[in-house]
């Protein structure tokens, strides 16, 4: 079933989370293990993400280095399929632009309408660690928006070559919006309207980077409406969980603390204690945003659910 359907049916505030799939060589028991203590709060729809290419160097016997490229978390399509089986659960696998023509795209789209999914969240993609900027694959896509117009063209029949009798995919697309601006943007009104492109080329509705400050959402959704956009927007949020989090999530994700929960963090000393802040500080978050009607709760777990299950349990 579609995210957008599982919204328009619910009566009040989904669940839902976002899982990583587990570093080459492990074995998908460890995504069951993360899914198994949520599936109380009855998630409607399960996010897996995907990850690229990275590039490493090898040195060879003769004292040159080798270029290598290794996906270190493949598999985001045979995990999707692997929980719908299991769990029953709809999936919605990330797509990104990065790293992919436009048709090994059509063709990863295929495979996913073959095993009945449908939903997928269409992306960019991050520059790869080695690269400053984002670099398009030289056959794909330079923005989002012009993948979910590929996913919008198949729904309607068009696929890259046009030829009769094409069966129509018929996917539900999601997008991501930033409540604070995506780094790259010039400012959040260019940004809104890049994001509005999104909505226009057929995405039906938008989840948010992750956020603190549950004020930058509410204004985020109101300059969205402002413009002209109507889709729902699911809020993301991620608990703060480590000592390293403190500088590492502005720093990666070009985010905010907001000062009272700067405070809090300050006086941390062990990461039990910053885990502790983040379940407290996600409790609260989450209760004004269900308070508030938003549609769905987005949780990005990292693959540890401890601290959602203690967040969900407080408010679903
Ligand atoms: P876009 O919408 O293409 O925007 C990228 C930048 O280009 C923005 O600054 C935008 O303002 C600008 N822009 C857009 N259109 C134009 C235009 N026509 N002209 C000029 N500028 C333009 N990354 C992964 O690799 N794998 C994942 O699984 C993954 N999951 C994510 C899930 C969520 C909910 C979120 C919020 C992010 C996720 N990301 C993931 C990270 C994401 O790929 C990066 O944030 C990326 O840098 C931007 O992706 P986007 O889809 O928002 O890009």
């Amino acid at each position: 079933m579609k995210v957008i359907d599982h919204i328009n049916e619910a009566k009040d505030t989904l669940f839902s989370f976002e899982i990583l799939p587990p570093v080459k060589g492990k074995s998908i028991e460890s995504i069951y293990q993360g899914i198994d203590p949520l599936l109380e709060f009855n998630p409607k729809f399960i996010n897996v993400t995907y990850h690229r290419e990275e590039y490493i160097y090898k040195e060879r016997e003769n004292g040159l280095l080798e270029k290598i490229a290794i996906r270190k978390r493949p598999g985001t399509v045979g995990i999707c399929a692997a929980i719908v089986n299991k769990y029953n659960i709809d999936t919605v696998p990330h797509l990104i632009c990065g790293g992919f023509s436009k048709e090994e795209t059509e063709n990863a789209l295929i495979d996913l309408q073959f095993l009945g999914i449908d939903n997928v969240l269409i992306l960019r993609g991050d520059p790869i660690k080695t690269e400053s900027t984002f670099r398009p694959h030289r056959k794909g896509h330079t923005y989002a928006y012009q993948l979910v117009e590929q996913v919008a063209n198949m729904n309607r029949g068009k696929y890259l070559v046009e030829d009769v009798d094409l069966e129509p995919t018929d996917f539900c697309i999601g997008v991501a919006g930033y409540p604070e601006k995506h780094f790259e943007a010039m400012n959040l009104k260019t940004d809104l309207l890049h994001l509005k492109n999104k909505i226009d080329k057929g995405a039906d509705y938008i989840v948010t980077q992750m956020f603190f400050d549950n004020q930058k959402y509410f204004d985020f959704v109101d300059a969205c409406r402002e413009i002209g956009i109507d889709v729902p927007i699911i809020p993301g949020l991620k608990p703060l969980k480590t000592l390293n989090h403190i500088s590492f999530l502005p720093k990666f994700f070009h985010i905010d603390y907001p000062e009272e929960l700067s405070y809090e963090l300050l006086k941390c000393k062990t990461n039990e204690e910053v885990k502790q802040l983040g379940i407290e500080w996600g409790i609260k978050q989450s209760k004004e945003l269900k308070e508030k009607g938003v549609p769905c709760i987005h949780y990005y777990t990292m693959s540890d659910s401890k601290s959602v299950r203690a967040i969900a349990k407080e408010v679903f």
